[in-house]
């Protein structure tokens, strides 16, 4: 989602005489587009305005900062470094083209969004495009800063979607993954109440040779009709990502996840028993308040019983505002946190690997997206990346990979 705003904050800037330069030594003018899921990714953008604060003691250079920690600290942040000319909010993007030429330190931070906007996005090079179809949280996890960062929830209007689809699809494209919090709320807060398959559907219907994927879901908000969609088309790809947080019950309940362990074991074998060589791929949190041994246990086993094809791993991080950082007594030491941590990544790398080694020997539909140190390298459409040996093939095309090996984080193959 921030790669996908920051797309737009440069776009937008683009109609100002602003063009994106790979160096930051090089800039007159450079945003921090921040991330505050966890207090690490907090203190890396902190840590970048400092750098760019010793960098305009030497040249003229006009700093700003947007996104979660720009929405959650807003005025704060202009006291706290005194270099910093721009702060502006989730919700303020579109108010750019009236803060760029203000006078003065800025700080644009409003609990309102401010509509979006018709502005050119600079999108990244390379074959995939991003896709923001709804923005925001009504989910209240009890760990979790973004529905305070990012807002309610609310969805973008069909028709702009689709025709932002187009776009993509024209400008030559081969993937378009649509974007969310939470895809699956997709359309409740709109007239016709649209679906998220709907808009797959009706993004499918576009000519064209392409992949259609979607991300994040939330477990009990995948419907029949989704996983219908997913198996009846021919671009949307077998990917699903249902971040499960937890193996444990009492530990999801205490997380204001609104599931068992036994609901979230019915939706993947529901996926499983429709869509063959489906992936499932899933975020957990290591060492949240409370969190005992046993509970850690849960969600080592949780990897075995639904197979998990990949996962994210963090460890808890008190957030500010949310319900869980007030249970300072339950918190797990932050030693105790690190060895789970450890523990979970070998699993997810165990995992990986086993699921990687059960496609040796099969054929499956590669997209070649780059061609790095002498070879060609393309995903899978359930999301694995393959080196490929040939040599006479190109960037964007469809190919049919034979897979003849496979280690922890790629396939390896040749084409049929
Ligand atoms: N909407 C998605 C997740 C978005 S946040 C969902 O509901 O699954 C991405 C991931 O960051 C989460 O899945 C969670 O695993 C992690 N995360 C969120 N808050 C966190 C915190 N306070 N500490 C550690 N990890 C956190
Ligand atoms: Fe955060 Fe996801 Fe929960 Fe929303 S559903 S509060 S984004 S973890």
């Amino acid at each position: 989602m921030n790669k996908s705003d920051s797309e737009r904050i440069a776009g937008i800037l683009s109609h100002f005489g602003y063009e994106l330069c790979d160096n930051e030594n090089d800039a007159d003018f450079c945003i921090v587009n921040t991330c505050s899921i966890r207090q690490l990714s907090e203190d890396k953008a902190y840590s970048k305005l400092g750098v760019w604060g010793k960098m305009k003691k030497h040249k003229p250079l006009k700093i700003g900062i947007c996104g979660c920690v720009a929405q959650q600290e807003g005025q704060n942040l202009l006291k706290r470094f005194p270099y910093l000319d721009l702060v502006f909010g989730t919700h303020n993007i579109y108010e750019l083209p009236d803060l760029i030429n203000k006078e003065g330190r800025i700080c644009a931070v409003t609990d309102k969004p401010i509509a979006e906007k018709e502005f050119n996005i600079t999108r990244t090079r390379g074959l995939n495009a991003w896709l923001p179809i709804i923005e925001g949280c009504n989910n209240f996890c009890s760990y979790c800063i973004v529905p305070y960062t990012r807002g309610r929830e609310r969805s973008r209007e069909p028709q702009n979607i689709i025709n932002e689809a187009k776009n993509i699809i024209k400008q030559g494209y081969k993937e378009i993954t649509l974007l969310g919090q939470n895809v699956d709320s997709y359309g409740k807060d709109l007239a016709n109440k649209p679906t998220l398959a709907y808009l797959l559907r009706e993004i499918e219907k576009l000519e064209g040779n392409f992949r259609i994927r979607f991300v994040t879901s939330y477990p009990t908000d995948i419907t029949d009709e989704l996983i219908e969609t997913v198996k009846n088309s021919k671009k949307i790809c077998e990917c699903f990502h249902i971040p499960m947080q937890s193996g444990s019950t009492p530990i999801l309940k205490a997380m204001n996840r609104r599931y068992t362990r036994e609901q979230y074991a019915q939706i993947v074998k529901k996926i499983r028993d429709n869509i063959e060589d489906v992936t499932i791929t899933s975020d957990f949190i290591a060492g949240f308040p409370g969190e005992t041994e046993e509970d850690f246990n849960q969600t080592l086993s949780a990897f075995d019983e639904f197979e998990f094809d990949y996962s994210n791993t963090a460890a808890y991080s008190p957030r500010p505002k949310t319900p869980a950082a007030k249970w300072a007594d339950k918190y797990v030491s932050e030693e105790e946190k690190k060895k789970r941590l450890l523990i979970l990544n070998d699993k997810v790398k165990e995992m990986t690997l086993k699921s990687n080694q059960k496609y040796v020997g099969k054929t499956l539909e590669v997209l070649i997206e780059s061609f790095k140190d002498g070879k060609f390298e393309g995903r899978t459409r359930n999301n694995k990346v393959v080196h490929i040996s040939d040599k006479d093939i190109n960037v964007g095309d469809f190919v049919d990979v034979k897979i003849e090996r496979a280690s922890t984080w790629c396939l390896f193959g040749s084409k049929k």
